[in-house]
């Protein structure tokens, strides 16, 4: 049966999947070659998103997640990305990284079925 405590996430992950799509594009970087790293990390953004309403860094600990999202800094595209085309979650990885693919697409479908 479904929780339905989770009821927005569907949204939320492919908000974040088009968003993460787009963001690569303009940012000249690619998925890893991992394709269960993308997908866990979107579906890390799209659960900070439902939770506590921005796609807070999922790769992380903190002690108190909302004062995280108000501090803004660790929202995604985090301020090291944005910056310094840093992304130690490895969604946004450089052409030349050992771990990236070619690929800068991620289809809802291929999603789904990694995460579920
Ligand atoms: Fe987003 Fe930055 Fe986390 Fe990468 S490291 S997923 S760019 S917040």
């Amino acid at each position: 049966m479904r929780d339905n405590s989770l009821k927005s996430v569907p949204d939320n992950l492919e908000a974040m999947r088009k968003f993460s799509e787009i963001y690569a594009k303009r940012t000249g970087t690619f998925f890893c070659s991992d394709v269960s790293v993308t997908a866990v990390v979107i579906e890390g953004l799209a659960k900070h998103k439902d939770n506590y309403g921005a796609p807070l860094c999922p790769c992380r600990h903190y002690e108190d997640k909302l004062k995280e999202v108000s501090n803004t800094y660790w929202n995604c595209p985090c301020v090291p990305m944005r910056e310094r085309r840093e992304c130690h979650c490895m969604l946004f990885l450089p052409k030349d990284s050992e771990f990236a693919s070619e690929s800068q697409k991620l289809s809802s479908k291929i999603l789904r079925e990694v995460i579920n």
